[in-house]
């Protein structure tokens, strides 16, 4: 029998967060809060004798994406007009680059869930503009062209993907970049970050292409997956059966699970491209290039690698801290404000207590008003043991909740440490002397009932006593 293997390439279209939108001076507006129709003007409406100025702070955007994806930043950019009608297109043709793209030949290494990494080399990125927005209700259709014309940028892989999950791993991927360029919210429910993948089969061993189905309208890396999942399947069922693949868009039925026919999908040459007469070419100047590449952060890859050399975490922990830019800045805040307190210990209390609060909450980093200051000061009284581990824990709890300092909730709820190796001895010995079964159980051999005595320690003192005395009180004792 055949095996068939999944060709996948992703398409994935990025609005940029500029404050004006592609080639005029309208503001960039959330499409999904402002009223309809109110960020618009003659020339991203398309009126005659208009004249359209690209917008400077877009091309600094995709300047920085290219760079950060790896590819060849491209000095001369041509400006082409992709013409088609649409009703969300008010110009009847959208502003693209087609010949020659702001990038070229860069890649992308994305985690799979082996814990390999496999490189995806990206084709192209190119700078266009967005188109306005269609929704249908009641029988009727509405437009908003707030949209039309916000900047956008292509980002096309080659077809080096070879499952719904490699797809959706390396959507999250680009999705991070942007983020951390700060150029791309990566709000997919807000539609501003929109991934396509083409998926045909060929039989494994071919190096000919099979017709290709491309998936529309996937507002989830779930969807991304599963979607090109099922049309993967759908396609190897229809090849199985003697059948062809029909060139074709399909959208994805997130309650049914399935893909369903949209449209035939038209070739290039059916959008009679041509160089946009009203833009002049653009000159990139390795200048300016290098001046862009200095204004880049520390990118995710870069971050994971010096989380586990230079602050010694687990490849998991800095996985998970480095996964959001604004995480990852609060950590390395938090680490830079006492060097005793080391940042494993910090990632210990930010994934393990910090995040629960704030899962529990449904807060992000940015919506919560413990600080790293005011965390580290609270992991600087556990070290001193002012405070045990467990009521470091409670303490994080009413800090998170109220916003006080730990000092100050330490001291109203008297729970400081007891130290006191004397006033602790008494009371391991009253114990002792109350609990005379458990030690001669004990000393009988049941060593399990040295726990049941710490814990009456603990309860004695209200969980307050410092445990490591308590541990060394209740040897010398039982000894
Ligand atoms: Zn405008």
């Amino acid at each position: 029998m055949i095996t068939y293997e999944p060709i996948i390439g992703l398409e994935i279209h990025a609005e940029l967060m500029s404050k004006s939108k592609m080639f005029c001076g309208c503001k960039v507006v959330d499409s999904v809060t402002a009223p309809p129709n109110t960020a618009v003007c003659p020339v991203c409406l398309g009126m005659p004798g208009m004249l359209p100025v690209i917008n400077r702070q877009a091309v600094e955007f995709s300047i920085k994406v290219a760079i950060a994806l790896n590819c060849d930043v491209q000095h001369h950019n041509i400006f082409a007009r992709k013409n088609y009608f649409y009703p969300d297109l008010a110009k009847a043709y959208q502003v693209t680059q087609y010949e020659q793209p702001i990038g070229l030949n860069g890649w992308v290494d994305i985690e799979l869930g082996t814990g390999e990494t496999k490189r995806i080399r990206i084709r192209r990125v190119h700078m266009e503009e967005d188109t306005g927005k269609l929704t249908h209700e009641n029988g009727r259709s509405l437009v908003d062209y707030n949209r039309a014309g916000v900047p956008l940028l292509e980002i096309v892989s080659e077809p080096d993907i070879h499952s719904g999950e490699e797809a959706r791993a390396y959507g999250i991927k680009i999705r991070r970049i942007l983020r951390y360029l700060g150029v791309n919210s990566g709000d997919m429910e807000k539609g501003v970050l929109r991934v396509e993948p083409n998926i045909s089969l060929r039989p494994m061993g071919s190096t000919t292409f099979g017709t290709r189905t491309e998936l529309k309208n996937l507002n989830s890396f779930r969807a991304l997956a599963d979607g090109s999942a099922y049309e993967i399947m759908r396609q190897e069922t229809i090849l199985r059966a003697g059948g062809a693949v029909v060139q074709e868009t399909r959208g994805w039925h997130d309650s049914k699970r399935i893909t369903f026919s949209q449209r035939v999908k038209e070739e290039a040459e059916d959008y009679r491209y041509f160089d946009e007469p009203d833009l002049p070419p653009l000159f990139v100047d390795e200048e300016w290039i290098t001046a862009v590449a200095q204004t880049l952060p520390e990118l995710p890859d870069a971050k994971l690698a010096r989380y586990q050399i230079e602050y010694d975490l687990s490849p998991y922990d800095a996985a998970v801290l480095a996964d959001e830019i604004r995480v990852a800045t609060w950590f390395e805040t938090a680490v830079t404000v006492n060097s005793a307190i080391t940042p494993k210990t910090i990632a210990n209390w930010v994934i393990n207590a910090l995040f629960r609060l704030m899962n529990n909450a449904k807060l992000t980093i940015d919506e919560i008003s413990i600080t790293p200051e005011q965390l580290v000061e609270l992991l600087g009284l556990i070290a001193d043991q002012t405070i045990n581990q467990n009521s470091g824990r409670k303490v994080l709890d009413e800090m998170f909740e109220t916003g006080k300092t730990a000092v100050s909730i330490i001291e109203s709820k008297g729970l400081t440490q007891i130290s006191d190796e004397d006033a602790l001895a008494a009371i391991v010995a009253q114990l002792l002397a109350d609990n005379a079964d458990s030690v001669a159980a004990y000393c009988g051999g049941n060593k399990k009932v040295r726990g049941f005595l710490i814990g009456q320690v603990m309860r004695a003192t209200k969980g307050k006593a410092n445990p490591r005395l308590v541990n060394d009180l209740l040897t010398k004792a039982l000894a």
